[in-house]
């Protein structure tokens, strides 16, 4: 595939470039290429070399998103191309995240709709790495998908620029953004690389201010990234800037790649959970703890049992035509529709 012309980048003088995709805003040498190892200045001009190379592809439920609180049961397909912009020690997709070569199936958008068509899927996920450093790809395939009436949604870490959110923003309807640690930015400079956590909060009021629908979640780390100080800050942050219905997962870590301790045992995550909900957010859960009392949702007026799941899928769904508690008729916000597709389990096509 030929060379794909970056977007959202500067020319500078000598044949520099100034990539504004993510928030590390790289300025790359002729020749050169960004931290992400993806994006190549080739005479003064900026390339994505993972453009339309899918490094993987799958069928999930959007609840593994995790998305609990959009079109609940949706089938989504999934895809991602090599790269990131961080470097997790602790990554699941590792061997796909920190690939340095350019690897991958050639699957252009249309392809891409295509398939999400002819899987039954009602929306596509860029996800498994990061969205960000695909950008071209996935926004093109964003404004395909929206043309044919499919759902667009990112699993990002967050560390997007202003710019790429609105330039994203028209054709995207959901984003879960993945904090590690508490956001502690400690821990994202010894366990990433990254140099500041306060990009994440300003992509988050940006997609905020575009209304494109937020989970949050947050990867509770057993002592490097388990303070419930941090969590208390993060939830109350979550409560005055993105808003107290805000779905707040916490995450168990298990132990990957570099990074060997034994998983998040259960009651840090229940204690995590007290705190987030001490603080006033509504809808919290706990993730990957299957059949977790917390991995259902619960009325916040009446604390009536809503949607029971299991793993990934819906096991029971009690609410209302209109997404109001059955019981007390409090208004539950839900973006979107109950899908048919409901107990789905994913699969991959490569
Ligand atoms: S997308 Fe890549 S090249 Fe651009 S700023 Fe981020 S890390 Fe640098």
């Amino acid at each position: 595939m030929a060379l794909h012309e970056a977007m959202l980048y500067e020319r500078l003088e000598k044949n520099k470039v100034n990539c504004h995709v993510c928030a590390r805003r790289c300025q790359i040498n002729d020749g050169g290429v960004g931290f992400c190892l993806v994006r190549k200045n080739e005479g003064g001009r900026l390339y994505s070399l993972n453009y339309g190379k899918a490094v993987s592809a799958a069928v999930d439920p959007i609840e593994k998103k995790p998305l609990f609180h959009f079109n609940p049961g949706a089938s989504v397909m999934s895809v991602a191309a090599v790269g990131c912009n961080f470097r997790c020690q602790f990554c699941d997709n590792w061997m796909i995240s920190q690939e340095k070569n350019i690897v991958g199936n050639d699957f252009p958008p249309e392809k891409v709709v295509k398939a999400t068509m002819d899987n039954a899927c009602q929306g596509i996920g860029y996800t498994y790495t990061e969205p960000t450093i695909f950008f071209e790809y996935a926004y093109d395939t964003s404004k395909l998908a929206r043309q044919v009436g499919f759902f667009n949604t990112f699993v990002t870490n967050g560390y997007m620029t202003p710019e790429s959110v609105k330039a994203i923003a028209p054709y995207l309807d959901a984003a879960t953004v993945d904090f590690k640690g508490g956001a502690d930015p400690e821990f994202y400079r010894v366990f990433s690389a990254v140099p500041s956590v306060a990009p994440i909060f300003e992509a988050l009021k940006e997609l905020r201010r575009n209304d494109v629908h937020i989970e949050i979640t947050n990867l509770v780390v057993p002592k490097s990234g388990d303070s419930l100080e941090r969590i208390r800050d993060l939830a109350v942050w979550v409560r005055e800037s993105i808003g107290r219905d805000t779905p707040f997962h916490l995450l168990r870590f298990h132990p990957d790649y570099k990074v060997s301790i034994p998983s998040t045992p259960v009651e840090t995550l229940e204690k995590a959970f007290m705190v987030a909900k001490e603080v006033g957010l509504e809808f919290v859960y706990i993730g990957n703890v299957p059949n977790h009392p917390s991995e259902n949702t619960y009325c916040p007026g009446c604390n009536e049992l809503l949607i029971k799941r299991f793993n990934f899928a819906i096991t029971r769904w009690n609410l209302t035509r209109d997404m109001r508690c059955p019981v007390c008729g409090r208004d539950i916000p839900i973006r979107g529709k109950l899908n048919p597709s409901g107990h789905s389990y994913p699969y991959a096509l490569f």
